[in-house]
């Protein structure tokens, strides 16, 4: 087994299994392992189980923004409570998250994108909290000087802030064990176990484990987990690349996007880029049979989405990947320990290029190292966040479509409370699990 340059090679959570706890969580990205602690700070017994490492596929692959600007509506106020969560959970790791609010700016190059900015920004109206504004090409100019004049204005949202991730997920996940959460790595979950249409625990690669609750937080798994339960939902995933540069001048702390690329200044002194709206598909049989649901997207264009022929062998909708098998059978999780995609060569050698464009008189940055993650999706480009209909016990938070890092923390927050049953501080209907079959119209969110 090999492991990306970021994660440890041993696992840093590890130990026997319990017997029983309350709530299994599946996956320890950042949703699982958020919903982890604020499970735990409401007294139940957790125990995360993770099939490869903390954070290791989408959560510490990510640019690292927290972002509300170009969010869903029903979105927005999930998210500012996020950016509210992302501090404290800063200060209880002392500083480790890499949080600073640096904000985040969205380059129109056109009028066309320019107005579908300020009509965003329309829909945005009502939140005193949030202090997205429309930049002319002179507010633009001030706020960054060393770039050239492209763009014929901006959205920018001040308050917007960035992680790191490959340092905010693994703290998190210790801040999540002292505070009594059980983690373990490369422990697969193959299937629930049900008493009468009830959870009632997991079985693992290493045998079982007696809950009450489960969340299945398993990113671009999610669906693939459900299906051998006989649960459809229509998630797919799609291949990101992105690069980290050598430490370069800072010619903008912030981080932005055009209709390009997109780049934000880490702590280290480098930056961090990535294509914008390009996402690579591999075909497989999960894509064919979504096709119907992500038409409506696809035509509302934005999304530039190259298909590829087939998925790389293990890969959740690779056609070789099995959709059915019995608890007691090695799982197509075992097999595939981390998602590791190849980043795209031509996107690697064209990223330093348009940054040197964008700020002329810098020196093309080089290029430290690159690597890809495959984003989970819906076809409305919104989460499912939700009990499944059908197995009392049963959560699932997935398809984060390519924005859970910054949500993550409130998410967590709200799925403690969904396994509490407690009110959850905010209208969920927009995210439930029955919404792509109980016949309502589909309603993409924000392609920006
Ligand atoms: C290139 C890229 C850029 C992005 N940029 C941003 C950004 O700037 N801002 C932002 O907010 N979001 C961004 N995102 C999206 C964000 O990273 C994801 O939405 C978020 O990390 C999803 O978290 P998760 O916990 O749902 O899934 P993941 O991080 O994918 O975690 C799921 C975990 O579940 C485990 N798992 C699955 N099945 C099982 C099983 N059966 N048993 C045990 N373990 C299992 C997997 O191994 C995995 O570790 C980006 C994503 C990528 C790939």
């Amino acid at each position: 087994m090999t492991f990306p340059h970021w994660l440890p090679d041993q696992p840093e959570h590890a130990g026997a299994l319990p017997e029983s706890v309350d709530v299994v969580v599946i996956g320890a990205g950042i949703i699982g392992v958020s919903a982890a602690i604020y499970m735990a700070r409401a007294g139940k017994r957790v125990l995360v189980l993770e099939k490869g490492r903390v954070g290791a596929e989408q959560s510490t692959r990510n640019w690292g923004w927290i972002r509300t600007q170009g969010r869903d509506p029903d979105e927005i106020p999930i998210s500012l409570e996020s950016r509210r969560l992302w501090a404290e959970l800063d200060q209880d790791c002392n500083g480790q998250l890499g949080i600073s609010t640096v904000g985040v700016t969205y380059l129109a190059k056109t009028e066309k994108s320019r107005a579908s900015y300020e009509k965003w920004l329309g829909s945005a109206a009502g939140h005193p909290e949030l202090d997205s504004k429309m930049l002319s090409r002179k507010e633009l100019r001030a706020l960054m000087p060393h770039a050239g004049d492209h763009w014929v204005g901006a959205l920018h949202t001040a308050s917007d802030m960035r992680g790191e991730p490959w340092q905010a997920v693994p703290a998190l996940a210790r801040l999540a064990a002292r505070e009594g959460v059980a983690i373990r790595e490369e422990v697969a979950v193959r299937a629930l176990e049900t008493t009468a249409g009830r959870v009632s625990g997991v079985m693992t690669e290493h045998g079982p484990v007696r809950a009450e609750q489960v969340v299945l937080a398993g990113g671009a798994w999610s669906a693939l987990f459900l299906r051998n339960h006989g649960f459809s939902i229509p998630q797919l995933s799609v291949r990101c690349t992105v690069l980290a540069t050598e430490p370069t001048p800072d010619v903008q702390a912030g981080a932005a996007v055009d209709n390009r690329f997109a780049w934000r200044r880490r702590d280290d002194g480098a930056y961090t880029l990535a294509p914008s709206a390009y996402a690579e598909l591999f075909l497989g049989p999960d894509a064919v049979r979504a096709v119907p649901s992500y038409l409506k997207l696809l035509q509302s264009g934005g999304f530039q989405v190259v298909l590829r022929p087939w998925a790389p062998k293990g890969y959740p909708d690779a056609w070789g990947t099995p959709r059915r098998w019995a608890k007691t059978d090695v799982s197509p999780f075992e097999r595939c320990r981390i998602l590791d995609p190849e980043p795209s060569t031509r996107k690697v050698r064209e990223l330093p290029e348009q940054f040197a464009e964008a700020f002329p008189g810098q020196a093309k940055p080089k290029v430290a190292r690159a690597w890809a993650g495959m984003i989970d999706v819906m076809p409305d480009v919104v989460p499912v966040v939700d009990h499944v209909p059908g197995v009392s016990g049963l959560i699932v938070a997935t398809g984060m479509c390519g924005h859970g890092f910054g949500i993550g923390p409130a998410f967590g927050r709200i799925i403690a409370d969904m396994a509490a049953g407690q009110p959850l501080g905010h209208d969920m209907s927009r995210f439930r699990y029955g919404r792509f079959s109980d016949g309502s119209p589909l309603r993409p969110g924000p392609n920006l």
